[in-house]
């Protein structure tokens, strides 16, 4: 029996956060999520009513092989949640099959052993601070996890969010990069960084999201 999968949106553009920022990916968004951050900017992709299509792993891969014969070896995995889509592991095994490099963004509520096989992608777990409203979901265990190629990214839309961020990180000691980013008009890229001077939180990034300086901010599919 071949499972499927609730494709919102694919579409090849350039990576605008994590260690793989800059570089050219296909991104497959899945529709639907467990959470509901404040500040979500694809709340249109989270509920069960979410637009989409129903594909096999064996569509995905043909997508991701059309992408592989145009030069893109990257693959960002986004939505929503992706990691709520049931057998997501076969989209993983068939995306590593073709050669891919995978980064899934998950939102740190989804516990993630699960999803370390020998497909294992990388992951960018989000944590989500205080003004999300969803703090009390994320799964810490998640962070002894996490290994060199990965990341965890604390989005912060108040100054109370980064002083969390640097709690957090001295709390659990995840052995990957750790990157701040702004909410897109919350808070201000340049207070951010007095904070993180002022603070000493020399062992954390400052990442702007790409997209949003390219295009307009509300723009999808790029
Ligand atoms: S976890 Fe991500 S997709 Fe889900 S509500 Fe929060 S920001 Fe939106």
């Amino acid at each position: 029996m071949e499972y499927t999968f609730q494709l919102a949106e694919h579409f090849i553009s350039i990576n605008g956060e994590g260690q793989r920022a800059g570089e050219l990916a296909l991104f497959l968004r899945f529709a639907g999520c467990n959470l509901r951050c404040a500040w979500c900017d694809t709340s249109w992709a989270c509920g069960t009513d979410a637009p989409h299509e129903n594909v096999t792993a064996s569509r995905i891969a043909a997508i991701a092989a059309d992408a592989h014969a145009h030069g893109i070896h990257n693959v960002t995995v986004t939505g929503g949640e992706p990691l709520t889509q049931p057998h997501i592991t076969e989209v993983f095994a068939a995306l590593s099959e073709l050669g891919m490099q995978t980064e899934v963004e998950t939102n740190g509520s989804i516990p993630l052993q699960a999803f370390c096989t020998p497909h294992r992608p990388s992951f960018t777990m989000d944590y989500k601070l205080p003004s999300s409203g969803m703090e009390r979901h994320m799964y810490t265990e998640n962070f002894a996890l996490l290994r060199a190629q990965d990341t965890v990214k604390f989005v912060c839309g108040s100054r109370e969010d980064v002083l969390r961020a640097k709690e957090i990180a001295a709390q659990y000691k995840p052995c990957c990069p750790l990157y701040l980013s702004p909410v897109f008009g919350k808070i201000d890229p340049a207070e951010m960084t007095e904070i993180m001077k002022e603070q000493q939180m020399g062992s954390f990034r400052l990442q702007l999201q790409l997209h949003k300086i390219i295009w307009d901010p509300n723009q999808r599919g790029v």
